[in-house]
Parts: structure tokens; sequence; C-alpha cells
């Protein structure tokens, strides 16, 4: 097993009338405990809130992480054109090259949503100058998920590499417990029993959100969610922070210092083998 990366995925729900959101505030305490630590996180940013607060853009690349993209307002890539996405994704890699002069080369699909159905996407990813993707969740899932797809990191065969979601099988479940509610559900005995368990060229990564920490956020019915998926998405999250340092501070696991491009371009990963889907 590599060593874990640290992800972050930029985007807020909160209905504007409720009252501020906490996002921006709880971004920046992240990225700074992790810059503490030496760590270079990839931030996977909405375009709807880079185009409204370029503040926190410039606080990202200010402090030397990796500024990605994850679409412009969370929507799955099976209920996007091709033109809607190739339009929203130049317009958000022309603001940032103008914002910070950084070229964006990562992509993640909100919920994982590159599956058999939408890898067009891959094709416009290339012509747009990515290099990598980190949008498929290599399992069979109610949502969004790709069974056939490579759980290691793998290469498209047109070049772009792909960080497939880090899962557990358990029966006939498969779990990507280290993000989002299922780090947050799961006890951190158990999520470091499932990594110890990782075999062979898994490049693990975590994957957080800023409401993952916003234990203060009244709750919401979260648009185009139940109550139930909107109440399991808001409870849990007084622990989230101690459980997420714990892990990395353990010194049980290695801890990647690097952001996904800079691991690409100091040739991590340079001989992944081709995928053809
Ligand atoms: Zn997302």
């Amino acid at each position: 097993m590599h060593e874990i990366s640290f992800t972050l995925d930029l985007e807020d729900h909160q209905p504007k009338e409720i009252k501020e959101s906490n996002y921006s505030a709880i971004t920046k305490e992240l990225l700074s405990s992790l810059k503490d630590r030496g760590i270079c996180a990839t931030v996977f940013i909405l375009g709807r809130l880079a185009y409204a607060d370029p503040e926190l853009v410039d606080y990202i690349a200010d402090n030397g992480h990796e500024i990605a993209y994850h679409s412009y307002q969370h929507t799955p890539l099976i209920n996007q054109t091709v033109s809607e996405f190739v339009s929203e994704t130049e317009e958000f890699k022309e603001f940032i090259h103008a914002r910070c002069g950084m070229e964006v080369k990562g992509y993640r699909a909100p919920v994982f949503s590159l599956t058999s159905k939408s890898t067009w996407v891959v094709d416009c990813l290339k012509n747009l100058g990515f290099c990598y993707s980190s949008s498929v969740l290599p399992a069979g899932s109610p949502l969004y998920g790709f069974p056939s797809a490579p759980k290691e990191p793998f290469r498209w065969n047109n070049g772009i590499i792909e960080f497939p979601a880090p899962i557990h099988k358990l029966g006939p479940v498969s779990i990507p417990f280290l993000g989002g509610i299922y780090f947050r559900y799961l006890p951190l005995s158990l999520i470091k029993r499932f990594l110890r368990s990782m075999k062979g060229d898994h490049s693990p990564w975590i994957y957080c959100h800023p409401h993952d920490f916003d234990y203060k956020q009244p709750y919401f019915k979260i648009p185009g969610n139940s109550h139930i998926v909107s109440l399991l998405l808001w409870f849990n999250r007084k622990d989230t922070n101690r459980k997420l340092f714990e892990l990395i501070d353990s010194g049980e696991f290695k801890i990647e210092k690097r952001s996904f491009i800079q691991q690409i371009e100091e040739g991590k990963f340079d001989s992944l083998s081709d995928y053809v889907y």
C-alpha cells in the first residue's frame, strides 16, 4: 500500500436563508492544520463557490495546496450534456489561471458519477488539458458505481490517470470508508483495520467536505435528497476532526505529503498500466 493522500471536496449545500455558512472558515482551519504537518492537500472546488469566494481560492493556492475541479454546481455527470460540461469546465480553468496562475489538472465527478455510462468525460478531460481524474467508485452502488473498473490507480487509454475511491469489501457490500459519512460513522479502529488489509499498489486517499466538520450547522433538508439522507449527512460530525488527525498523527500509516498533481509530476505513477474500457 502506498502513502495515504488527503483530498477535500469543497462544496456547500446550505440554503442561503438559514444563516451564514461556515464552509470558508472550516476549510481554512483544516488546510492550515494540514500545512502545519507539511501536507499539501488536493482541493476539488465547485465552480459556483470559487466565483462567489475568490479570496478562499487565493488562500488555498497561497498555502501551497492544489486546486482541482469538482463541477460547477455538483450536478452528476449523468445529468450533464457534453457541451455544458466543456463550457463550464473551460470557464473554471480560465478563472483559476487568471486568479492565481495555476493550471487546473485534476477533476473529481460529483458523487463519483463517472460510470460506464459517462466515460465521455474522460476524452473531454484530455481535450481540456487535464492529467487525472478521481471520479470512479470501483464497485456496485445504489448511486453511481463502476464495478468493472480497477481498484488501484490506472490509466485510461487516452493517458488520463484515474485514482479510484478506496473501498473495503465486507461481504456483498463495498464501503468507500475513507471519507464522507463512512469516515464519520465508522469507528477509527475499524477504519485502521480496513487500511491495514489493503495490499498491492493501492494509493488510498481521504476525502472530506467542510460540512463533515461543521457540527454547529443547523439541520436542513438538502435539495434533491430525502429527510433520511439529509439527517444521515447531518449527524455525527463532532468527532471528525479528532478522528482525522488521530489517524494522520498516529504514525501507524505513511501519510503522503504531496498533492495528486505533485505525485504525478514527480513520476510516482509513470508505470501504470492502461485500462481499456
Ligand atoms: Zn461532492
